[in-house]
């Protein structure tokens, strides 16, 4: 599904690699999650994915599809949600949804069930009329979700996507994930929670210095720590020790 081969980027001004050399790929029907400490290079990784930020090296592929050589056929494929979400304060979240549906060129018959879904899961709808400004961080993130999800991407990224979120809405978000890959699609998200990483992903990644340093299912990277029997916790400490 996602094909990332040799990537690197050096950020200008930068001596060190912030991606050095990156090869992973998320398969189809999969969750993977991707792992690191602060500046390991994880949003670097998925902002080269989504088209956002110019590799140095490297090819990145979705579904046969390379982001930069193909951008617009890509990002059909792909549904993005940023760790902080931009969205345009002055629109009513209705509008906002109505604009991304026209940026994706979702059928007209199609978006608003579509969206109708999610919102409706998301307890959202109410809050459609009002300004994004007045939205909490939450619901900006479920609206981001939502407006992600809208042109039925293959292939859902989301970075930190849990961060803030209280627990029915984390529950959610997980729950939307699995039903995601359920379809036959993929999920690629970076995130901090070891504890959802370890329970939810099919296969997980970690990268350390811009180096991918483990990537394989819980049962793999297990064997690939040194201690053997571990907690994701303790394999990441281990794998990602100074
Ligand atoms: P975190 O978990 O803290 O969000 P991360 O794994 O997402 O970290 P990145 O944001 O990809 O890490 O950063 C990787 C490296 O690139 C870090 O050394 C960081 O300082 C550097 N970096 C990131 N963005 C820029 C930028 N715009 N200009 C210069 N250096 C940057």
């Amino acid at each position: 599904m996602l094909l990332i081969q040799g990537l690197s980027k050096t950020y200008r001004g930068s001596q060190t690699k912030a991606v050095d050399d990156l090869h992973l790929d998320v398969r189809r029907g999969e969750i993977f999650g991707f792992l690191g400490p602060n500046g390991a290079g994880k949003t670097t990784t998925i902002k080269a994915v989504v088209g956002l930020l110019r590799p140095d090296t490297g090819r990145i592929t979705v579904d046969g599809t390379d982001v930069w050589t193909s951008p617009i056929p890509a990002k059909r494929l792909m549904g993005f949600v940023p760790d902080t979400p931009e969205m345009y304060d002055k629109l009513t979240g209705r509008d906002y949804l109505s604009f991304i549906a026209d940026v994706f060129e979702v059928p007209a018959d199609q978006r608003d069930k579509r969206a109708a879904e999610l919102l409706e899961m998301f307890a959202l709808s109410d809050a459609l009329p009002d300004l994004i400004q007045s939205y909490s961080h939450g619901m900006k993130q479920k609206l981001a979700v939502t407006a992600a999800l809208l042109h039925r991407p293959s292939l859902l990224i989301l970075d930190e996507p849990l961060t803030g979120l209280d627990p029915r809405s984390s529950h959610l978000f997980k729950e939307l994930m699995r039903s995601h890959c359920d379809e036959g699609k993929s999920v690629f998200f970076s995130t901090h929670v070891l504890e959802v990483a370890e329970r939810l992903c099919d296969r997980i990644g970690i990268i350390n210095r811009g180096r991918l340093v483990a990537v394989g299912t819980m049962d793999e990277l297990r064997q690939k720590a040194a201690s053997g029997e571990s907690s994701l916790e303790e394999i990441f400490l281990e794998l990602t020790r100074e």
